[in-house]
């Protein structure tokens, strides 16, 4: 087992992080900012080590001093988190070749799957459906171009490789407007991603965003956690998750939950991940993998029981996976609400001290959150401040102690999206489930 861990993150994955350490009897190093010294995991962690001053490039976005408090704390192993560098090939790179436990995939494969174009191909190649495309980056053989797009029909998106964030991508409705959308999309990949690749694909008109949780560990070993749906989003920012989740045929999840798991065997995937669909007219088509912990990862926690943070402790641990496929039992069903410190109305970051918190509780209600009364929310960095998870035997259960979990909750101090998460678990479409990832900025835009 890792010794000790250094806890490459804040807030309050990095709370979960020192969690999941703690249960396993993993000593932590809380490394920080000078603004967070006061967030609730440096005070539980066994050792802390200031990394830099308030800007993430200076404190968690700083290679070098990170790996030297791994070092002058003789921690063995980096838990990246998400966000940050958790999906940053060099950082995974860097730790191993100084030496220590890079608690994720190698950095081949964060390589491998942060480049799209090579990720949808080694996700073609195993079995993983796609969505209708170019089948590689575009060429300048205009006339193949325009062929592609009518034989796939539009409207078509144009991508770029190294896009992330939801930035890098342009809809093209007709044959009149594509070869300069695509000359327009390079030239500002180039700019915003030194590298000029883009692909090509089929745009989903009114999809929803599914994805699966995979475990695999360094023997060849890989398992499927099931599916969460992620389609409440704004500014492709999700809100509101769910697992599993619903309307979707067994046979049709099952059927993409496997291929995925192929997928994992087929690239040598090592630790936790998502695998990111588009999910219409009863199809998934993939866009992306994720290789790291999701935000969203508790509802899956919920619904199997599976701890996703110490497994991925253990898996680095160089431990075999515990449990087969067959051990994995779905149950119920599980909520997440995102609670940002922004104003609901404009969504502007509102950050300040939280004067007064009251976190929900009671039989099916977790609430991961670094919160405290007097806690001060910095304006550095995310805006989450608190997760409110509930879990029930069915989707009406788990909902209706969402919102029940919601009303008892109180953020005094700063403005909170806890308004908007109010209206949405009694919105009557949301109720129903399976609405669409359109659907939060038509109804705000209402
Ligand atoms: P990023 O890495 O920037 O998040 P993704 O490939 O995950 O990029 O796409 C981000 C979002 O863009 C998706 O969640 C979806 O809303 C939209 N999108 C991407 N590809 C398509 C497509 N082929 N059809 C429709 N929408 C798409």
């Amino acid at each position: 087992m890792l010794e000790k861990v250094v806890i490459a993150n804040r807030g309050e994955i990095a709370l979960r992080i020192l969690r999941a350490c703690k249960e396993l009897a993993i000593k932590t190093v809380a490394v920080h900012s000078v603004a967070d010294r006061d967030l609730m995991h440096v005070r539980l962690a066994d050792e802390s080590v200031c990394i830099g001053s308030n800007p993430s490039s200076q404190s968690y976005l700083n290679i070098p001093a990170i790996i030297s408090a791994c070092e002058i704390t003789d921690a063995v192993g980096i838990h990246p988190g998400y966000g940050f560098l958790a999906e940053n090939a060099d950082f995974a790179e860097q730790v191993e070749n100084s030496g220590f436990t890079f608690i994720g995939p190698t950095p081949d494969v964060i390589r491998l799957m942060g480049d799209k174009v090579s990720a949808i191909e080694s996700m073609r190649k195993a079995g993983v459906p796609t969505v209708p495309g170019s089948d590689g980056p575009i060429t300048d053989d205009n006339d193949r171009t325009l062929q592609i797009a009518r034989d796939i029909g539009y409207p078509v998106i144009i991508k770029a490789s190294a896009g992330g964030g939801g930035r890098g991508m342009r809809v093209v409705n007709s044959e009149a407007a594509l070869l300069n959308t695509i000359y327009v999309t390079q030239s500002e990949a180039k700019a915003a991603f030194g590298n000029d690749t883009v692909y090509l694909e089929k745009f989903l008109q009114n999809p929803r965003h599914v994805e699966i949780q995979v475990l695999s560990d360094t023997y060849g070993n890989a398992i499927h956690l099931g599916d969460r749906d992620c389609s409440m989003q704004r500014r492709h920012q999700k809100v509101l998750e769910e697992a599993p989740a619903p309307h979707i045929p067994e046979d049709i999840r099952r059927e993409v939950a496997e291929s995925c798991v192929n997928a994992c065997k087929e690239i040598g995937y090592r630790g936790a991940g998502t695998f990111e669909f588009l999910y219409e007219d009863n199809r998934f088509y993939f866009i992306e993998m994720n290789t790291r912990v999701q935000v969203e990862h508790p509802v899956t926690e919920m619904i199997t029981g599976v701890d996703i943070l110490k497994e991925q402790l253990l898996i680095a641990s160089g431990q075999p996976l515990s449990l087969s496929q067959e051990d994995i039992i779905f149950r119920g069903h599980a909520f997440e609400c995102r609670i940002n410190a922004e104003d609901p109305k404009n969504f502007m970051p509102c950050p300040g001290t939280v004067n007064h918190f009251h976190p929900p509780g009671g039989f099916g209600v977790r609430v991961d959150s670094h919160l405290y009364s007097g806690y001060k929310v910095p304006p550095y960095y995310d805006s989450l401040i608190a997760k409110i998870i509930t879990y029930g035997r069915d989707r009406d259960s788990a909902l209706t102690r969402m919102r029940n979990a919601l009303d008892e909750l109180v953020v005094e101090g700063i403005k909170t999206n806890v308004p908007l998460q109010r209206d949405l678990v009694r919105d009557g479409e949301f109720r129903k489930g399976g609405t669409n990832i359109h659907y939060l900025e038509n109804k705000l835009e209402l």
